[in-house]
């Protein structure tokens, strides 16, 4: 390698690396140098025990090093193979290794070679063999000179990365390891004083350490490094926003107490204790400053309603209220509720999704065409103070509010960074930007908020409204079937309604989970994919050929999903629905009162705070609601995590088991996460991220342009700037 390499310089300058590995290392996102030499492993071999050939045992990991006696290659007419054996020895005995169809060994290791050996040995009869070992040449003797080698892939730890097809941890180490020398000129953006504060590994030691580490201790060490440096790029990150922010204004809604109470008094209930303290923080909050607020709810516990008065609230100050939801039919149902609680006070509402465009004035509802509606928006004269609901569609190119003053996104973690970023940042003015208020139902630890989101204000939902019964529920065996289906049965004959709700699981996060070994390949090939459409098949011809059954997923287009969910929710009888079969499309938010029951297949292949969620769809009136799992996994431990549900209904305490049991990764799901992989591991230690926000604050207070300190401001340049491309 010549030193004219740069780490921006595309992976095609690497020698080796032809078209076709260009290819495998663009699947794993690996682009430039800079990338291969920041793909970490995520776990190491220990092949570091050096052992004598009288020393192996059967299906032990073992690494020798052993000379070559003799090679040879043999065909086995049979299967039409080349068999290559040699035989090696060290001072302790001898064994054979065989390898297939690797004819270029004869030539490469030649008797005479010195290699260094890994694997498994496997008992052949009585003897022992290696079969396709991983080797390496140590020492060979060439021009009557001795060649020596440091040993990569064999005789250590060595390092396993994430594969693709055609492209092998052995690979990846051939490549990465030559860039060590490359990374010797790179120079560490943490600055001397933090490196020994926090006792951190220095930049060069990390990344030899990381990839080809001594011991796994130093390995440890160098993983925490990175963690480091990259938590504290984003902890910066966000501090830097806030205060960028601090300095904008955005608009000033009247805390307009007479109007709240009468808002307060013409619903029909009253609010909890914890629905009234939200509503007074985010009205006090919309008043005084820029609002960035998190609302957090169980499910069911009410966050509609405050979305829908400090909407009012809003409006009434001369401003426009976006509202995006995650599906069309959440959408529309918003869109219906805002209607009938705002009824009494003259607000203009609109619905704005791919496939409907509608507007509420006057207690009237018209549809309008697309156009229409973002002249409407858009025009500044004059100032039409409406509450815009709507889907992904809000975001589009071409619709622009002209005054807005409140962003509301409701089920959040549905959306990326940047779809909510984007909202915003559309339709600030050059000083003003609106409120934002984020609602969840995932309650989010404080640790992971923190480190998602910085100092982020947030409002929690912890109690339900009276007179909710607890749902009963209940992890089926498959011999019990039968009981439940007659007992759904019993329910419809009293009026009620149910959900049946599948998993769709596709081929790739089969691999996913094949990969990351959480089913046996056994459970997984017995394990059925339920499709909605074979259960709504099985259902209607089999089970339930009296009831209504109806089926709801994903590919069906718009109008036919409302044309159903809208029958559904008629409630029982007539031209309603008994039986709802559905992907987890139902999944978030919507609101039928009728529906008591609830079948969930595959309930194993989902999290705890997600079928916590599917059941908030039911218990919603005072009917008492029956919540049923079934699992297509025997596997003891699957069964154990769901019959948490059956005793815990606190959907903060679920979502605190789900991310320990399954990882923030996992937990708040691929969107959610601009953090890297290797940094979500470390996301559970709230030690550990308290420590670097606390730096980070005492940073941005010596001296906020970081111009101290000169790496780490370039480092965190490109950090921002990758954020902003994302
Ligand atoms: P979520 O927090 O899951 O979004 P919703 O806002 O959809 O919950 O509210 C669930 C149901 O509870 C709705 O039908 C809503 O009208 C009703 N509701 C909200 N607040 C109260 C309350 N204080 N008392 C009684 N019912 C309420
Ligand atoms: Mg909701």
């Amino acid at each position: 390698m010549t030193n004219a390499l740069q780490l921006s310089d595309p992976v095609s300058e690497l020698r080796g690396i032809g078209p076709r590995y260009l290819k495998y290392l663009e699947k794993l996102g690996i682009k430039t140098i800079k990338d291969l030499l920041w793909y970490f492993p995520f776990r190491y071999e220990d092949f570091s025990q050096i052992k004598k050939i009288n020393e192996l045992q059967p299906e032990e990991n073992f690494s020798i090093i052993g000379t070559v006696k003799k090679i040879n290659v043999r065909k086995s007419y049979r299967r039409k193979i080349f068999i290559i054996e040699a035989i090696i020895e060290d001072n302790t005995g001898q064994i054979t290794a065989i390898w297939f169809n690797q004819i270029y060994l004869l030539k490469n290791i030649p008797p005479g070679t010195t290699l260094s050996l890994s694997g498994k040995a496997k008992a052949k009869g009585k003897k022992l063999i290696l079969s396709s070992p991983s080797y390496e040449i140590i020492s060979r003797q060439k021009l009557g000179k001795t060649f020596y080698q440091e040993a990569v892939h064999t005789g250590r730890l060595i390092p396993i990365y994430s594969e693709t097809k055609g492209l092998s941890s052995r690979a990846l180490r051939y490549f990465i390891k030559p860039l060590l020398k490359l990374a010797q000129n790179i120079k560490d953006p943490l600055p001397d004083f933090l490196l020994k504060k926090h006792k951190l590994m220095g930049l060069q030691q990390s990344f030899h350490q990381i990839h080809f580490p001594s011991s796994l201790l130093l390995a440890k060490k160098a993983k925490e490094r990175f963690i480091f440096e990259s938590l504290l790029l984003s902890q910066l990150y966000l501090l830097k926003t806030k205060r960028k922010n601090a300095l904008l204004s955005a608009p000033k809604i009247k805390l307009d107490i007479p109007l709240l109470q009468s808002f307060v008094r013409s619903l029909p209930f009253t609010l909890t204790e914890a629905q009234r303290k939200a509503l007074w923080e985010i009205s006090l909050n919309l008043e005084k400053k820029p609002m960035n607020r998190l609302l957090e709810g169980e499910v069911g516990s009410g966050k509609t309603i405050l979305a829908i008065g400090s909407s009012l609230l809003t409006v009434k100050s001369g401003y426009q209220v976006a509202l995006m939801a995650p599906t069309e039919i959440l959408a529309k149902q918003h869109f219906n509720r805002f209607k009938s609680f705002l009824q009494p006070f003259q607000v203009k509402i609109a619905l704005l999704t791919s496939s409907a465009t509608k507007i509420y004035d006057d207690g009237l509802e018209g549809k309008i065409s697309k156009q229409s509606l973002n002249k409407i928006i858009s025009s500044a004269d004059p100032i039409f103070p409406i509450i815009v609901i709507g889907t992904h569609a809000l975001i589009q190119k071409n619709i622009r509010f002209n005054r807005l003053g409140l962003i509301i996104v409701d089920e959040q973690h549905r959306f990326g960074v940047k779809q909510r970023k984007q909202l915003i940042a559309e339709n600030a003015n050059k000083s003003e930007i609106p409120h934002l208020l984020s609602m969840t139902a995932t309650p989010i630890p404080r640790t992971l908020a923190l480190a998602f989101y910085g100092d982020l204000d947030l409002s929690i939902l912890d109690e339900l409204p009276e007179g909710r019964k607890k749902i009963i529920t209940k992890v089926v065996l498959p011999r019990d079937r039968e009981k439940v289906y007659n007992f759904i049965r019993q329910e419809i004959n009293k009026k009620r309604q149910a959900f049946v709700i599948c998993p769709r699981i596709e081929e790739t996060e089969i691999n996913d989970i094949k990969a990351k070994n959480l089913l046996t390949l056994s459970e997984q090939l017995n394990y059925e994919v339920k499709a909605v459409k074979k259960e709504y098949k099985k259902l209607t011809k089999e089970i339930f050929p009296d009831l209504k059954v109806a089926m709801l997923h994903g590919k069906m287009k718009p109008k036919e999903k409302e044309i159903i969910m809208s029958a559904f929710a008629k409630g029982y009888g007539g031209s309603s629905i008994d039986i709802l079969v559905s992907t987890s499309v139902i999944e978030v938010g919507v609101d039928i009162p009728n529906a008591s029951l609830m079948l969930i297949e595959g309930a194993e292949h989902f999290g705890l705070a997600q079928l916590h969620q599917f059941r908030g769809r039911i218990g919603r009136s005072h009917y008492q609601s029956y919540c049923f799992l079934f699992s297509g996994s025997p596997n003891h431990s699957i069964t154990s995590r769901l019959r948490t549900l059956v005793k815990c209904s606190d959907g903060f305490r679920l979502a605190e088991m789900d991310l320990s049991l399954r990882g923030p990764g996992e937990f708040l799901g691929t969107k959610q996460s601009g953090i890297p992989d290797l940094v979500m591991s470390s996301l559970l230690d709230k030690e550990f991220i308290e420590k670097i926000h606390q730096q980070a604050k005492e940073i941005i207070q010596e001296d906020p342009s970081l111009k101290k300190w000169p790496l780490l401001l370039t480092s965190f340049q490109e950090f921002s700037q990758k954020i902003h491309h994302e």
